[in-house]
């Protein structure tokens, strides 16, 4: 089973994806997460991608296939989460070139619908780990001390892009570039639109039916 996670900035992919992985052993492509890991590294894929990424805008669509077509060259039989791509129409179609490449077919898109009025909450108190990447919320999901990872006593920040100045340009980003989407996966009868409001485990809950329906 391969499937996208498609939502605004802040609706759970990340989480839910981790969720994923933890229990169903899939392979997670994390676009935003290889962008961070490249710009941690300060390879030329990080320098180029840190300019927009610190701005909230979106990383030009050829820099973002290439780094996907690479990652799509590794995955195994195990099924894979695309999180946060594709973000635009043509990442969509681009993918689908991908896909075919590699004799591969995505199954489902489900999208995690938060309003609005919850994202920028959501956003702004999220704090993530420098050394490991766990997320926390400074309300939702504390952590234990203060700016410390309860899982690695690692520095835990808020992401530059998540600041409220920013968060504002990723959320209209999100309603020109990426909320089109919705329609070209609804057309291709590919999308699944879930709730993604209320506690974690709920939400994967909703998700794992999904799954299990197929
Ligand atoms: P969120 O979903 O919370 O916005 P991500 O970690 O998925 O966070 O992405 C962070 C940033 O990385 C985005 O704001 C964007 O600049 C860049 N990015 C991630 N995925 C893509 C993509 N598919 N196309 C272009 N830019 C991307
Ligand atoms: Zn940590």
């Amino acid at each position: 089973m391969n499937i996208a996670l498609f939502g605004a900035p802040g609706a759970g992919k990340g989480t839910q994806s981790a969720a994923l992985v933890d229990r169903k052993g899939m392979k997670h492509i994390s676009t935003g997460d290889l962008f961070r890991y490249a710009i941690k590294n300060e390879t030329p894929l990080g320098l180029e991608a840190k300019k927009y990424i610190d701005a909230g805008n979106l990383v030009p669509d050829a820099v973002t296939i290439g780094l996907v077509r690479e990652e799509l060259k590794c995955v195994g039989d195990t099924g894979f989460i695309l999180d946060g791509f594709p973000r635009t129409v043509p990442q969509a179609e681009a993918l689908e070139g991908l896909l075919q490449e590699n004799g591969k077919t995505l199954d489902q898109v489900l999208f995690l619908e938060v309003p609005k009025g919850q994202l920028m909450s959501r956003l702004t108190g999220r704090r993530v780990c420098k050394s490991c990447g766990a997320v926390n919320h400074i309300d939702a999901k504390p952590t234990k001390i203060e700016g410390v990872c309860d899982i690695c006593g690692g520095e835990s920040v808020q992401r530059i892009d998540d600041q409220e100045e920013t968060i504002a340009n990723r959320l209209d980003v999100y309603e020109n570039s990426t909320a089109p989407l919705k329609s070209f996966y609804k057309e291709a009868g590919k999308l699944v639109e879930l709730d993604g409001t209320g506690p974690t485990d709920e939400v994967f809950e909703r998700i794992q039916e999904v799954l299990d329906r197929n």
